[in-house]
């Protein structure tokens, strides 16, 4: 089967579970050429997002296409999408249980697509593959996730607050064409993660 016939079949998946949180919002499934190489993941739809029913379209969208683009890359060369498919209320953070609910929709759109690269986009998208992992320390680097290379990097929404967030944002997508070429981290396990994984399903793909 085509990589879009089956996303095309998990969205109705999606669609028709009832049991899934924030069914209030619209769907945010995610889009792109499913063939990339470089999987973009953010952490929920905004308002624009729930508006359009697209990923990162509104401010911080603009600037993470631009960044985009500015590689070279075109944006239909990459594959956008969110660990939380609708929007919360208010913008307010997803909630575990959220991000749990629809983790195995994201297992699944990841297995389809099949990425080298996924890029990380803020600290919820990063903890979701590195528990462990926190964005200041650990943002730009590249580690090996079973079989994928993981890059953590500040969301484009951090770096239109300012400070340093945008230069490091900056830098970090200025390496992502190189990344199969760089040196991958190991992220040290704390006792009780590796006792007891945050996740356990983290570790499925
Ligand atoms: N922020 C996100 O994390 N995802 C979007 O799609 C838009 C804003």
């Amino acid at each position: 089967m085509e990589k879009s016939e089956s996303l095309k079949l998990l969205e109705d998946e999606i669609i028709s579970d009832k049991l899934l949180p924030l069914r209030e919002s619209n769907l945010v499934f995610g889009e792109g050429n499913p063939d990339c190489e470089a999987l973009f993941i953010g952490e929920a739809p905004g308002v624009e997002e729930d508006k359009q029913k697209r990923p990162f379209v509104g401010r911080s969208g603009q600037l993470l296409r631009a960044s985009i683009r500015e590689l070279g890359w075109k944006e239909g060369d990459v594959y956008i999408t969110n660990i939380v498919k609708r929007r919360p209320p208010e913008n307010r953070d997803p909630l575990p249980e959220e991000i749990e609910a629809y983790r195995p929709y994201l297992t699944r759109q990841i297995e389809i697509i099949n990425p080298k690269i996924i890029v990380a986009l803020g600290r919820f998208a990063m903890n979701y593959f590195l528990p462990e992992a926190k964005i200041t320390r650990d943002q730009g680097k590249v580690f090996s996730v079973d079989g994928r290379l993981v890059v953590p990097m500040f969301h484009p929404a951090a770096a239109l607050r300012g400070n340093n967030a945008m230069a490091q944002f900056t830098e970090t997508m200025k390496k992502l064409p190189d990344v199969e070429a760089m040196p991958r981290e190991t992220m040290p396990r704390s006792e009780s993660a590796t006792k007891k994984p945050l996740h356990p399903q983290s570790r499925l793909f």
